[in-house]
């Protein structure tokens, strides 16, 4: 779990980090011994330091993800600042576990509304989806119904890109609630987006007796002033709105259901409006940012999560183009959409240079009627904009990353990109998901400089983004770039910092730890805030012989398996395969297994180190080890060779000859402490 992806590092770009700080991966470095050669993970820090990480010792090692690698935080070896960044983050974690549990708690003892509907009802609404649902839409509908039918109140966030029909989700949902007799109020982050919100709930609606209305900007003041009183009054079942639903003003007669919109777009202050909403009704949330599968593990029974990984059918994938700069092209890919009546976002990233970009455009496709949308742009402004070219008076947005995640332009289907290359993977993957939202053709052009000037990394990006053409495949690819958003997410936006600082990895497993350790009963110790994972020396080889697994991916690919093993039937069956399909295990092999299984051991004991060399044996305790007093002092007074070292080194002088030996010892010592 920690090392996943270990067998994917690329020499030179990767990150990843140990117990000593944030490192660049420099690639496996052997080195040859009579007994088939020691193995090592080689790491540079930013002094230039290199660190060589035993391939025993690969579970401390996880991937670094958080800032994008160019830019990632690499730490000086040997000075405190990892430390540092460790107990703050730490610090953070606490305060979120507690929150979590506070509002886990909370969620147990509340009982919730138990909606009751008529099957017969609910699949006549079903009917007027005049599609088939995708397998991953019926899992998530479902999931949903139970939650709402039971007593326990909902707390579910559906994640699934852009386009891949989380809205149908948020339908049913407002259905059940509605033949509850129960108010659905509907919060979108954009007048816009409540405003197609709302045109989409009136048509699924249009047969049933439920009154949907709309509390945005865009409506006048009687308007409102009716809405308002048919919430307060119950006359009004459905409303879609901005933050202004959050008001003081706004009352509901039997609100039963919330459905957020990409939560993360709201301010603070609405969030908090918002909790204090929620605490009484069901709630959906709405997401296109991915949720790191290993977060919504640690969060499992806290938050439940369902994930709409799959497009529906019949999309077809948007053709990609990468190219150099040339006004030819940008002229025959913007004239090609307009002539068969379709839009064109034209995105140019710099708000100083854009007027010029749009004479430029005028002057390339007179044809073009062209609006500029950035966000240096008032609110009101941008929403004009947008909504003109939505109903399309004008038919180029020529604009910035703002359109990132906007309201859904079935029309436009081209999108061309200047300067492609300084954007990241995941962000091209959102950008280019505006388009290809029907069933016309769509096309991205990725534009780069015309004298070639950009970074291999750029190209290399580019040509990713080319080759996952295929819907979907770039919700899995962009993960990895979005798992900080994913967690701000659903932990919060202002964890974001700390998260990046040590990266999602470690944050992750701190976070883990601290909700099982609070589940328990325990406190958490910011100064120990990784105490279980331990490091085990032998001072002899522990690993596969190029002799035994030749190939280095394969070879990998094992370390990484058994470095995540949590069991020791898993190490047990590693080991199986590997002699089906390679023979008898070396000594060296069969030594990095054994201390595997003693990594189990320790870790549950609360055990950081050891160190059994042919001198001495040094065994260093974690702060929260679950060892007993009266265990160590009847080991200390059993074996005579034993003494404390500080208050958390057990050393016993005089090791033995042979690696297994020592092996023998240390698990001999490690039953008398666990008693
Ligand atoms: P999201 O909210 O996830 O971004 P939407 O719910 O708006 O996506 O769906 C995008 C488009 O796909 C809509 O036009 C919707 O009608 C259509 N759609 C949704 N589910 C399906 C499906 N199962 N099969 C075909 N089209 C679908």
């Amino acid at each position: 779990m920690m090392v996943r992806d270990i067998a994917e590092l690329k020499v030179g770009d990767a990150v990843v980090h140990i117990d000593h700080g944030i490192g660049r991966y420099q690639g496996l470095t052997t080195i040859d011994t009579p007994e088939g050669g020691a193995e090592f993970l080689e790491l540079e820090y930013k002094n230039g330091a290199k660190l060589f990480v035993p391939v025993a010792n690969l579970h401390l090692i996880s991937r670094y993800a958080g800032a994008d690698p160019a830019n990632a935080p690499l730490h000086t070896l040997g000075r405190g600042d990892w430390e540092k960044a460790k107990r703050k983050a730490a610090e953070e974690v606490r305060d979120t576990a507690v929150e979590l549990l506070h509002l886990y708690a909370l969620r147990q003892s509340r009982t919730g509304n138990a909606f009751t509907f008529s099957a017969k009802d609910y699949q006549a609404f079903a009917e007027g989806f005049p599609f088939e649902e995708t397998p991953d839409q019926a899992t998530a509908i479902a999931a949903v119904i139970h939650d709402m039918t039971t007593a326990k109140s909902m707390d579910r966030l559906v994640c699934g890109d852009v386009g891949f029909g989380k809205t149908e989700v948020a339908l049913r949902a407002a259905f059940i609630a509605a033949m509850a007799g129960r108010q659905t109020a509907v919060l979108c982050p954009t007048t816009l987006l409540a405003e197609q919100h709302a045109a989409t709930f009136r048509d699924r609606f249009a047969d049933w007796p439920v009154t949907i209305a709309e509390l945005s900007r865009f409506r006048t003041g009687k308007e409102t002033t009716r809405t308002i009183e048919g919430l307060a009054d119950g006359s009004v079942d459905i409303v879609i709105g901005t933050h202004k639903l959050l008001s003081e003003k706004v009352q509901f007669k039997n609100l039963g259901l919330i459905i957020i919109d990409e939560e993360h777009r709201f301010g603070v202050r609405q969030k908090e409006q918002l909790r204090r909403l929620r605490a009484e009704v069901d709630v959906l949330t709405l997401t296109a940012t991915p949720i790191p599968r290993t977060l919504s593990m640690s969060l499992e029974g806290i938050r439940d999560f369902s994930v709409i990984a799959t497009a529906p059918e019949k999309r077809l994938s948007v053709k990609t183009f990468v190219h150099a700069e040339e006004d030819g092209l940008i002229r025959e890919a913007v004239l090609r959409e307009l002539k068969r009546g379709g839009q064109v976002y034209f995105l140019h990233n710099e708000v100083e240079t854009i007027e010029n970009r749009r004479e430029r455009l005028a002057r390339l496709v007179p044809e073009a009627r062209i609006v500029v949308a950035h966000g240096q742009m008032s609110e009101r402004e941008l929403e004009r904009v947008m909504r003109e070219f939505y109903q399309q008076r004008f038919n180029v947005l020529l604009c910035t990353t703002i359109i990132e995640t906007g309201i859904d332009v079935p029309t436009a289907n081209t999108i061309v990109i200047a300067r492609a290359d300084k954007f990241g993977l995941a962000q091209l993957h959102q950008l280019r998901g505006r388009v290809g939202r029907s069933h016309h053709q769509a096309y991205a052009y990725l534009l780069t400089p015309p004298d070639g000037a950009y970074t291999k990394d750029a190209q290399k990006r580019l040509e990713a983004i080319q080759s996952m053409e295929e819907l979907g495949s770039g919700f899995y690819l962009a993960m990895h770039d979005l798992e900080i958003r994913g967690a701000g997410e659903v932990l919060g936006e202002h964890q974001s910092g700390e998260i990046a600082e040590v990266g999602f990895e470690i944050y992750n497993r701190m976070l883990m730890n601290a909700v099982k350790a609070l589940k328990r009963g325990e406190s958490i110790d910011p100064e120990a805030p990784l105490a279980t994972t331990t490091e085990i020396n032998l001072h002899a080889p522990a690993l596969l012989p190029s002799s035994y697994v030749p190939d280095v991916a394969r070879r990998l690919a094992v370390y990484k398996e058994l470095a995540s093993a949590e069991h020791r039937a898993e190490i047990e069956s590693i080991t199986e395969d590997l002699v089906d399909r390679y023979g008898k295990m070396p000594d060296a092999a069969a030594r990095l297994a054994a201390i595997h299984n003693l990594r189990l051991k320790c870790e549950k004991a609360g055990i950081r180190k050891i160190d059994a060399g042919s001198s001495a044996t040094v065994i260093t305790f974690s702060p929260t080890t679950s060892v007993k007093p009266e265990n160590l002092i009847r080991t200390l007074q059993s074996r005579k060779n034993a003494r404390m070292a500080g208050p958390e080194k057990l050393r016993f002088e005089g090791g033995k000859e042979k690696p297994e030996d020592r092996l023998q010892f240390v698990s001999e010592v490690l039953a008398d402490l666990m008693g």
